[in-house]
């Protein structure tokens, strides 16, 4: 007979930690639409699932000093809809409105949404030129890392063992930046990125942020004279981003259609981004 699965609802977040850590194969619960498809499925099998929605607090928004402390169980519907998002980081809340369909979004998670680790997710694009961080807790305590450094390797995180994400920290976007997402889709308009490309210029420098182009999501930054023209920008872009373009060949194009359509998107979003400065 099967082991049965143990479920936690702990009503605080060291109550959690201590649960993950003690399993001998335990999963976190956030919004579920990731787990549950791979438990349905028999891919995943859990000694233990300690679900965080019973935990208070992981489901705050607020403003702070730098920007927006955002709790790991917020849903990306939040993220898209909430008119604080918008005013403070309307990059963040533009790229998550793309992901997915609003099924997915009304459920999945911010926390569980980056710990999923797919290297075809959207929202780390954006949350990497945005130099946001995200906030981890384990038994051994609590560490902040930026976003660019969660995802380290072929959809694997910085996730320790017993370790939760329990917010994300996004700085404000800065007054007269120009931002620009373009996501391009290859099967389905719910589906998950073939490319996805988020910029942000500020003066004369311009960041840019790629998922689905490579195992991980990757960011890079140039620097260019503040009046070059789009083609310059267009060219620049190319150049800095096409190095870190590796893609993984899947059922949503080969490698070489990936990256031909990545630098389509890449100065499609570096030439938006610099004109809405
Ligand atoms: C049909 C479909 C289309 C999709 N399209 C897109 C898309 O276009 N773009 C995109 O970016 N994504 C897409 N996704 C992925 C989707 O966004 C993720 O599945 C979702 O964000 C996961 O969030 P969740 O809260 O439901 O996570 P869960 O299913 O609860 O968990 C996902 C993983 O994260 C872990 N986890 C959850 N919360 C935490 C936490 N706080 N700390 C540590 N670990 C945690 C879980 O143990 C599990 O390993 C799609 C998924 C589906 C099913």
């Amino acid at each position: 007979m099967a082991a049965r699965t143990v479920h936690h609802y702990p009503t605080t977040i060291a109550a959690a930690c201590a649960a993950l850590a003690a399993a001998d194969a335990g999963l976190v619960y956030g919004g579920g639409t990731a787990v549950q498809i791979m438990l349905k499925h028999g891919t995943l099998a859990a000694s233990d699932v300690i679900d965080l929605g019973t935990v208070p607090g992981l489901g705050g928004l607020r403003e702070t000093d730098t920007g927006l402390r955002v709790g790991a169980l917020v849903t990306l519907r939040r993220m898209e809809t909430d008119p604080l998002v918008r005013a403070v980081a309307p990059l963040a809340a533009e790229v998550y409105r793309q992901v997915a369909h609003p099924r997915i979004r009304n459920t999945a998670t911010v926390g569980g949404n980056l710990a999923d680790g797919d290297h075809r997710l959207d929202p780390p694009a954006a949350l990497m030129v945005l130099d946001a961080r995200v906030e981890l807790v384990s038994p051994a305590g609590t560490r902040t890392l930026p976003v660019r450094e969660f995802f380290v390797g072929a959809d694997r995180t910085a996730l320790a063992r017993g370790e939760i994400i329990t917010a994300i920290e996004i700085p404000r976007q800065p007054a007269g930046s120009g931002a620009h997402f373009e996501k391009f889709r290859s099967l389905a308009a719910g589906d998950r990125p073939c490319a996805s490309v988020a910029a942000l210029a500020i003066g004369g420098r311009l960041r840019l942020g790629l998922g689905a182009l490579a195992p991980t999501p990757v960011c890079t930054e140039i620097a260019l004279p503040p009046e070059s023209p789009a083609a310059t920008v267009a060219e620049a872009a190319r150049a800095a981003a096409g190095p870190l373009i590796k893609p993984i060949s899947d059922a949503r194009g080969s490698a070489a259609y990936k990256k031909s359509v990545g630098l389509v998107a890449v100065a499609t979003a570096a030439t938006s981004a610099w004109a809405n400065r």
